[in-house]
């Protein structure tokens, strides 16, 4: 079915209304017109009869009359009373001609018609019409309608006095031709009379047939027709005009239905037409419909439609290509000018740099901070880098706390240069509220075409440095060809810990520290291995690092004071009267509901806040004071001990140390392992540090004591505890507790 237009179909309409109003005017008209013709040739028949009788009375009393006139005459009078007939003759042929009588007469009493005017033709005979003589007898004249000669005439009888009738004058007129005339000129009819009036029956004529009263009881039809098409025409002119008039007003009113249906279509085609644009995604035209009806409020509210579509596009596109957070190019489109990029220096020859960034201890910083103040930090990040950044480059954040750089280059060098700027963008803290947190980023830059023929390897490069900056803690590195493999396994790695720690995959040893006084194990440090299917027993030293970065340390970290707090707790409850220490990474003091998961771990335990030590490192408290503080604090108010882990190795002040609510103070292996009488430096070190840690009240261990003679010194400069392998290295439990039972370090003489 086709498909036709709003447009048509009112068109349509219209137009079938128009004709058909316009075809019953003109039927109704043709058969008004019918009706109307006919009622008038019955009219006009009948009003023709009417003048017929009319002009034929008027001929019989004018032949009565002027018959009379000369039947008066003196001369004519005598000349019948003394029978002069040609006299007689001469004064009917003179009547006759005075009158247009086509018979005159003179007639005896006896009704013997004795002159005539017809050469002697009835002279000697009866007059043909005895009963007109009758009447006339009777009524003194008389006149009346006859057949004579075959053809109709009106016959007049008056008698010649003298005084007494003594003749009769019969004066007859044809019916003829003259009759007619008169009346056809008088009416529009066709009269015909007499015997052709029988055979007259046509089709294309009303006819009306009128007995003509005679005299002489014979028969005279007149018969009266009107011709129809004649009486027709008028109509037929009539029907034409009305007919032409209204084949006018028919294309005037299909000019104005079309006109009409168009202005009404128009705006609903501008408006289908706007639809369908949009329906493109071409939000730019307005609608413009000039009505102000409801098509021209569809219309406005077509445009609002489309501006508000339009700015939502906008809004979507921004979405889909920038970073909600931070403003920033996002991943798709960095990845898209890193592409342009390259296609324009492929024309150009200059170099295409790009550098990765990722901030380091992010994922902490957002645990223990909260995530309103990691989105803070990184909007300042990304603000300070786009101080860094130049016109031409590109800054994108690709996803949580990894931004992106890019920029072009003449030479590698300059790529390096360029990095160190944008590294600047870490050099001061970060003020967010009341933190001061410092924050550093690794970097990991990527040449085009030095190192990657393409965008996608490109970006991959980079990210490979980037983690290469990392490790390093460098925090800036340059690709390296070959690093790619050596990368995957550390990304395989990471992965194979987050199952490792939910498959207790992970294994504590225990390292006893010593009280130098009494020379028995009192403290046990708790350190942790990861019993890997491929590389066997793993040190701390090779994944801790990768679970910092992965930002799985926290993971690590619970699973150890778990293990540990339940260990210590079975063997304080088996009589071994051990203190157990646990590291923490300087990200957990970050970990804001680290202190209750603790005490939580504790009671359920059993064991005394005071049998746990937490070790913390020199830089992991000096990194960010003023936040691990605040743990460090509520950690010690639930009464848990504190130590700082390789002091020495930072560069705190006293006044820092001293506000820090720690209890112990651990010398860092460094300065002990090769302690002797002879290494001066180390020598110094650590007296100074005893004396000092016993100045603030602290507990003062040494680590790393490997020989009899650093075990000696330690002993003689009134260290408190001893850890290392002189004495024990990190064992297993179980065989931890075959040392303790064994050792003369062990517990046994206390059992
Ligand atoms: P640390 O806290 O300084 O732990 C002492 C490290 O020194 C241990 O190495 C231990 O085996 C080693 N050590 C002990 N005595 C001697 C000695 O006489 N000579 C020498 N050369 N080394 C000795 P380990 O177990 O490989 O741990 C390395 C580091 O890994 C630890 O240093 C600690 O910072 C970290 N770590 C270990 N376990 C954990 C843990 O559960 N959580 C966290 N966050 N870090 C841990
Ligand atoms: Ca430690
Ligand atoms: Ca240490």
């Amino acid at each position: 079915m086709a498909v036709r237009s709003f447009q048509a179909r009112l068109l349509f309409l219209l137009i079938a209304v128009l004709v058909l109003l316009e075809a019953g005017t003109l039927v109704s008209v043709y058969l008004a017109g019918q009706r109307t013709l006919r009622r008038s040739v019955a009219e006009e028949l009948r009003v023709g009869a009417r003048v017929l009788n009319r002009i034929l009375d008027t001929r019989a009393r004018q032949l009565a009359d002027s018959t009379r006139v000369t039947a008066l005459d003196f001369a004519f009078r005598d000349a019948v009373a003394s029978a002069d007939m040609p006299t007689v003759t001469s004064a009917l042929q003179n009547h006759g001609k005075r009158v247009a009588s086509d018979a005159v007469v003179l007639i005896d009493l006896n009704g013997v018609v004795t002159a005539d005017t017809l050469s002697g033709r009835l002279t000697g005979k009866r007059f043909p019409f005895p009963a007109l003589l009758h009447q006339a007898e009777e009524h003194g004249e008389a006149s009346a309608t006859v057949s004579f000669l075959e053809r109709p005439y009106q016959f007049a009888i008056v008698p010649v006095l003298g005084p007494r009738p003594i003749a009769w004058v019969g004066a007859g007129f044809e019916i003829d031709e003259r009759v007619l005339t008169d009346v056809e000129r008088l009416t529009s009819l066709e009269v015909a009379i007499g015997p052709a009036a029988a055979n007259a029956n046509d089709a294309g004529y009303a006819t009306l047939l009128q007995h003509l009263p005679t005299g002489d009881g014979s028969r005279v039809d007149v018969l009266l027709r009107r011709s129809l098409d004649e009486a027709r025409k008028p109509f037929v002119t009539l029907q034409l005009q009305i007919a032409a008039l209204s084949s006018l007003i028919l294309i005037v009113a299909v000019f104005a239905a079309v006109i009409f249906a168009r202005s009404v279509s128009r705006p609903l085609r501008v408006l289908a037409d706007g639809a369908a644009r949009i329906g493109r995604g071409d939000y730019v035209e307005p609608i413009v419909v000039r009505e102000e009806d409801e098509i021209g409020k569809l219309a406005t509210a077509f445009n609002q439609m489309q501006s508000a579509i339009a700015a939502r596009e906008d809004k979507i596109t921004h979405q889909a290509t920038h970073d909600a957070l931070t403003e920033l190019p996002n991943r798709t489109l960095f990845f898209a000018r890193v592409s342009q990029a390259i296609a324009g220096s492929k024309r150009s020859g200059a170099s295409v740099g790009m550098i990765m960034m990722d901030v380091d201890r992010f994922k902490e910083i957002n645990d223990t901070l909260g995530h309103h103040f990691g989105d803070q930090l990184l909007i300042e990040i990304g603000r300070r880098l786009e101080q860094t950044a130049g016109p031409n480059d590109t800054v994108a954040r690709l996803g949580g706390d990894e931004f992106a750089f890019l920029f072009t280059t003449p030479s590698a060098e300059r790529a390096n240069d360029f990095a160190e700027r944008v590294g600047t963008a870490f050099d001061a803290p970060f003020v967010l509220g009341d933190v001061a947190i410092d924050v550093d980023a690794s970097l990991g830059i990527a040449l085009f075409p030095t190192h990657a023929e393409d965008a996608d390897t490109l970006m991959k490069r980079a990210d490979i440095a980037m983690y290469d900056a990392k490790k390093s803690l460098s925090g800036v590195a340059m690709y390296e060809a070959g690093r790619d493999e050596h990368s995957l396994r550390r990304l395989s790695l990471m992965m194979e810990l987050r199952q490792a720690i939910a498959r207790d995959a992970l294994e504590l040893f225990f390292q006893p520290k010593i009280d130098v006084r009494t020379e028995r194990v009192v403290h046990v440090e708790a350190l942790v291995r990861w019993k890997h299917a491929v590389h066997g027993i793993m040190r701390p030293d090779e994944f801790i690092p990768l679970a910092e970065q992965s930002g799985n340390i926290g993971l690590i970290t619970r699973w150890v004071l778990r293990k540990a707090i339940v260990q210590c707790a079975a063997w304080n409850r088996a009589g071994l009267d051990l203190t157990v220490a646990v590291n923490l990474s300087a990200l957990d003091l970050f970990d804001s509901e680290l202190p209750t998961f603790i005490s939580g771990l504790l009671s359920e335990a059993g064991l005394p806040p005071t049998r746990l030590v937490l070790e913390i490192t020199e830089s992991a408290v000096m990194q960010d004071t003023a936040y691990a503080l605040k743990i460090l604090s509520d950690l010690k108010a639930r009464g848990i001990v504190l130590a700082i882990d390789d002091f020495g190795t930072g560069y705190s002040s006293l006044g820092h140390l001293k506000r820090l609510p720690v209890d112990e103070l651990k010398i860092d292996k460094s300065f002990v392992l090769n302690l002797s009488e002879s290494a001066k430096d180390d020598l110094m070190i650590v007296r100074s540090t005893i004396e000092l840690g016993h100045n603030m009240g602290l507990v003062v261990i040494a680590e790393g004591v490997e020989t009899q003679e650093s075990w000696g010194i330690l002993k003689r400069l009134g260290c408190d505890m001893a850890q290392g392998y002189f004495m024990s290295p990190p064992l297993p439990a179980a065989k931890f507790e075959e040392w303790f039972g064994s050792s003369r370090w062990g517990g046994s003489s206390s059992m």
